[in-house]
């Protein structure tokens, strides 16, 4: 009787004949009155789990969302389905919208965190009287200090459980690790919740990655890439760390006679509601932008998602690339990195202090890591977002289906795994390289490195050869990174201890590793 009921008001209301997969058990969860946690890819879905309960159960739905430009564009989408919705936030002040809520009118109310732990008791006690179907936490990432998104006023939440206590609670992110789960769910001191985790895997995507000089020639290379997008009329976003990236690039492709969208945080708002506009509407094809352009982006046709310089964590780098090919076409993720963007470590830190700095600077390794990746993407990405990947090869990332040329790196390997096994992991990658490439600076002759034998023994490469070499290491797992307040030190794992241990200065185990577009001598 309710699946039917479930499928007729999806019908009814949506005009889609069926649920996405997990749709339809944890709103029949929700239904139940369980919390639960909702994990899925962004364009998974998510958002029918709390629309779809107030319109079955005749309830007033609570929706906690970060932004009120969101808020606004879920409004009117829901308005034109008939489904009556509003949103409170101190930017809204039209009294009849408060009182209206109160009396439990809307299907759906959203509301700013601010909102919600501001609003008098007597707020909620006319609505609880009335029904409240769900109290949802949308971007529910944004409540743990592990998250790339963390905001203050998420963490106040927790107060609202005492209020709404047989009300279900239920937490939707589209990126969540382990740790941030356990955060979401401890936050909303969640009772026996209800964990969904969809297949983080966008089949349809392609991931790929670039390294970049930033100079004139590459800027060239870059915007005749773009030009051939627009030609095939295909939307794309370029992702920039710095407004001044996004700028440079804006007016490269305006010199270039194609026409973008720019979209910032230091522009107006009216500007950035117009950027926006124009995207949408396909009256222009590529827009670039800070990732202040993004919550809420529900364009299905984007076709390439492309990131100017490495962003700071690969959760945020999942959000953004996923919305590429929401309607399940074929689509394409490049990320274009540059060396320096591994040193921004003090300007994404800020004023951070103590886990919140750690949580960041593990971030940006993570992010890092993956520029550097050598074996497939997909299953780096999957891995780190705790889901197994069963083949080693996904076929549809720059790392499987490029072919790449290799060689045998035996004993360029245990010069560089001896040396930093003899740094004890004090150091980051410059010195055991400095050693290597025999250096006799202030530093290593302090340290009397320039007695080690190993001194000198790697001067036919270059320091980046070097270092190209060290990453590769460290993604087989020869060698490990860690942080120590914001300098990273790198070591000699187990199974490098064991390479060396079979090897000796004449004779090596065989290991062949890629030869880079990085290992220029
Ligand atoms: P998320 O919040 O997970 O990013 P959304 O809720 O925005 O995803 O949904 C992504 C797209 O999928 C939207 O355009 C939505 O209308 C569509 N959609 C959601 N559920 C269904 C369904 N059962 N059948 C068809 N389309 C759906
Ligand atoms: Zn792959």
């Amino acid at each position: 009787m309710r699946a039917e009921k479930m499928e007729s008001t999806l019908k009814r209301y949506f005009g889609y004949s069926g649920f996405r997969p997990y749709q339809k058990d944890i709103i029949q969860k929700i239904l139940e009155r369980r919390d639960s946690l909702v994990v899925m890819a962004t364009g998974s879905g998510k958002s029918l789990c709390y629309q779809l309960p107030p319109l079955i159960l005749g309830k007033t739905a609570i929706v906690i969302s970060p932004l009120i430009s969101l808020m606004q564009d879920q409004v009117m989408a829901l308005k034109q389905r008939g489904i009556r919705a509003e949103f409170l936030a101190s930017a809204q002040t039209d009294p009849t919208v408060h009182k209206n809520a109160e009396s439990g009118t809307f299907h759906v109310l959203f509301m700013t965190p601010e909102k919600a732990c501001s609003i008098p008791g007597s707020f909620w006690s006319k609505l609880l009287k009335v029904g409240i179907c769900l109290f949802a936490v949308d971007e529910a990432h944004c409540i743990s200090e592990w998250g790339h998104d963390f905001r203050m006023e998420y963490k106040q939440l927790d107060k609202l459980r005492a209020i709404l206590l047989d009300v279900p609670f239920v937490g939707l992110t589209a990126t969540a690790t382990q740790k941030v789960r356990m955060d979401i769910i401890n936050s909303l001191k969640m009772r026996d919740p209800n964990v969904f985790i969809g297949s983080f895997d966008r089949k349809n995507l392609f991931y790929g990655v670039k390294s970049f000089i930033r100079n004139s020639q590459f800027m060239d290379e870059f915007v005749r890439e773009i030009s051939k997008f627009v030609a095939s009329s295909d939307s794309t976003i370029i992702y920039c760390t710095t407004i001044k990236d996004v700028e440079q690039i804006y007016k490269s492709l305006q010199e270039a006679g194609i026409k973008a969208g720019i979209y910032h945080g230091q522009m107006a708002n009216s500007a950035r509601e117009e950027s926006h506009r124009i995207f949408i509407r396909d009256e222009v094809y590529v827009m670039v932008a800070t990732i202040a352009f993004g919550m809420g982006i529900d364009k299905p046709n984007i076709r390439h998602v492309i990131h100017y310089g490495c962003p700071k964590s690969l959760e945020s780098y999942y959000q953004e690339s996923g919305r590429c090919g929401r309607d399940g076409i074929a689509s394409v993720c490049w990320l274009y990195y540059n060396r320096g963007d591994f040193m921004k470590a003090d300007f994404y830190c800020g004023e951070a202090t103590g886990n919140q700095r750690r949580a960041i600077m593990d971030s940006l390794v993570a992010a890092q890591n993956y520029c550097l990746q050598t074996t497939c993407r997909r299953k780096f990405l999957l891995e780190y977002f705790g889901e197994k990947f069963e083949s080693d090869k996904c076929g549809n990332c720059d790392n499987c289906t490029i072919s790449k040329r290799e060689c045998d790196m035996s004993r360029e390997a245990f010069l560089l795994i001896a040396c930093i096994n003899s740094c004890r992991g004090h150091w980051g990658l410059n010195m055991p390289i400095d050693i290597l490439r025999g250096s006799r600076s202030k530093r290593i002759l302090d340290a009397k490195f320039d007695k080690l034998p190993l001194h000198g023994l790697g001067k036919d490469h270059s320091s980046n050869w070097w270092k190209a070499l060290a990453y590769q290491l460290i993604s087989y797992g020869y060698l490990m990174e860690s942080v120590k307040d914001v300098y990273k030190t790198v070591s000699v794992s187990r199974k490098g201890a064991q390479f060396l241990s079979s090897s000796t200065p004449a004779h090596q185990p065989k290991l062949v590793l890629q030869v880079t577009n990085e290992m220029v001598d």
